[in-house]
């Protein structure tokens, strides 16, 4: 399946939660859920369709997928992959999805969403223990520091940051140790179930792919 090119807010709005796929936006008064609760199109203020056990499960998956911003084949593939590991599959689903390294920039503050983390992983901004990481699918690992290339410094975005990280550091997870003067994440563990995305019903996509 190939990318996702509805707009962002309708995204929210067809699965009916916030997804926060706009960054600062979303936490506004601006936020098309807070300003049009209902899903898109003519039929859309009447309210929401009734789901069938396997369309609440697909839907379930959908946000899941659109949460994370990932393709269906990259959502199918890192499901399968902890899947095969067994354990409890829906604790350990949200885990790998955290941990990724689009998802650790994003939940430290270094960037306002999961699409502007992972375009700044891409464009080579991060160095992992000294290493460049340009692939925002990564895994990282506890005791893992993740820090702002030198040569990224002088990047307009990167010489406000400090200065935006100041007010939302009290908002970063417990997992994380971001130290928002030097632009750097150290991995203190792997997320608690206090840090896994509440909204999220893992046994629903776990029923989904076991058709
Ligand atoms: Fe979703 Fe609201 Fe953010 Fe738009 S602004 S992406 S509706 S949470």
């Amino acid at each position: 399946m190939g990318k996702n090119l509805d707009p962002k807010c309708k995204q929210c709005r067809r699965i009916g939660e916030k997804l926060l796929l706009k960054g600062e936006r979303c936490s506004s008064t601006k936020c098309a859920m807070v300003k049009r609760n209902y899903p898109p199109g003519f039929h859309g203020p009447k309210g929401k369709k009734r789901l069938s056990d396997y369309g609440l499960q697909l839907s379930e998956k959908q946000k899941a997928k659109k949460y994370y911003g990932l393709s269906e084949d990259q959502f199918k593939l890192a499901f399968d992959k902890i899947q095969k590991k067994g354990g409890d599959i829906g604790a350990n689903f949200l885990k790998f999805l955290e941990m990724r390294l689009d998802n650790v920039i994003y939940r430290s503050g270094l960037a306002p969403s999961r699409s502007l983390a992972r375009q700044l992983v891409n464009h080579g901004h991060f160095k992992i223990n000294d290493r460049k990481v340009d692939i925002p699918s990564y895994q990282t690992k506890i005791g893992q520091k993740i820090t702002v290339r030198k040569s990224s410094f002088d990047n307009r975005y990167f010489k406000i940051l400090p200065e935006k990280l100041k007010n939302i550091v009290s908002e970063q997870k417990s997992w994380l140790n971001v130290d928002g003067k030097e632009l750097s994440v150290k991995i203190l563990h792997d997320p608690r179930h206090q840090d896994l995305p509440m909204n999220i019903k893992t046994y629903m996509i776990i029923e989904y792919y076991s058709k």
